[in-house]
């Protein structure tokens, strides 16, 4: 049978490949240019503290505006600059763009603001990051405490020993770290153990079926409790629906992001809503 299948199998499978494989090169042919030629941009994504309702920071996410496929998401071209080594100038690229905002936040109404960066596996097990981050905060003047870099637990169980060692540097600077995509990795628990970090990010996947499924429901009360009694501090991500929001308060969760609240969006938009926010003194979405 499988013999009989293989060559209509076999075309449909290479048909495919050719989509994939176009796709790519034409990701990977513009990547390193796309860095010279301006073509990325910072978007940010407000997140709240639940309690407040109020907006306490926001996560970059990297966006490309490539010019013949429009605007790329980063899960179609980070993997590719992962490989072909881009992501350690892309990721530099990142640090000095939010160096910036950060810089340019000291202005009233603008200063309280934390800006989370995502980090990538290979940017964290590579010697440039410390003296690159130094250089910035020094430079710019910036206060670390306002600065979070996200770490997924895949990327750090890739070398357990460096990524333990870059944490507590980047601690003993008083920069924020976080666990991005907290449950998704096979040793969640080892993490907390093995790592000093300020906050998990609890991942969509367990949010997304609070109201339907009692044991996401169960899990994420777990984990907002277990975060709690460590002393770190828990963003639920994804939140989508006021049912999401209330469950997430009700059991303590300090703060979210999510289609709820806010997309990502262009900087300048991210900052007119934290001014109207403020004067207005208005929670982001009602209770
Ligand atoms: P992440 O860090 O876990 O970011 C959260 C992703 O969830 C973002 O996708 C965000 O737009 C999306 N999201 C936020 N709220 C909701 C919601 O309510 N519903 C749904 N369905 N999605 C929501 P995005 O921007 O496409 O980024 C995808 C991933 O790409 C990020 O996942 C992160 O791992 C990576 N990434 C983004 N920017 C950077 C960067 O500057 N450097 C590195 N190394 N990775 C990045
Ligand atoms: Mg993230
Ligand atoms: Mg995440
Ligand atoms: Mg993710």
């Amino acid at each position: 049978a499988a013999k009989s299948q293989g060559r209509g199998n076999f075309q449909f499978f290479s048909a495919e490949m050719n989509t994939a494989t176009h796709e790519r090169l034409l990701l990977e042919n513009r990547l390193w240019q796309a860095l010279e030629q301006n073509e990325f941009e910072l978007y940010l994504q407000p997140q709240i503290e639940l309690a407040s309702g109020r907006i306490i920071g926001a996560e970059a996410l990297l966006r490309w505006h490539h010019p013949e496929l429009g605007m790329v998401g980063p899960d179609r071209f980070i993997p590719i600059a992962e490989e072909s080594g881009l992501i350690l100038p892309l990721g530099d690229w990142v640090l000095q763009r939010a160096s910036h905002l950060l810089a340019s936040w000291r202005a009233p109404g603008l200063e309280h603001l934390r800006l989370a960066v995502n980090l990538s596996a290979r940017q964290c097990h590579g010697a440039g990051l410390l003296p690159h981050l130094d250089r910035l905060l020094d430079t710019h003047g910036i206060d670390p405490a306002l600065l979070e870099l996200e770490i997924t637990e895949s990327a750090a169980m890739q070398d357990p020993e460096r990524s333990r060692a870059l944490l507590v540097e980047l601690r003993s600077r008083g920069i924020k770290v976080a666990i991005d995509d907290f449950g998704t990795g096979y040793s969640s628990l080892s993490y907390l153990k093995l790592f000093e970090i300020d906050r998990i990010k609890i991942d969509r996947g367990f949010v997304k079926d609070i109201e339907s499924d009692p044991n996401d429901a169960v899990i994420v009360a777990a984990t907002i409790a277990l975060a709690h009694s460590l002393g770190l501090g828990v963003v639920a991500e994804g939140v989508e629906t006021q049912a999401q929001r209330s469950f997430l308060r009700a059991k303590g969760c300090d703060e979210a992001q999510g289609y709820l609240f806010a997309r990502p969006m262009p900087v300048a938009q991210f900052e007119a809503m934290v001014r109207s926010e403020s004067m207005a003194g208005a929670d982001l979405s009602p209770a």
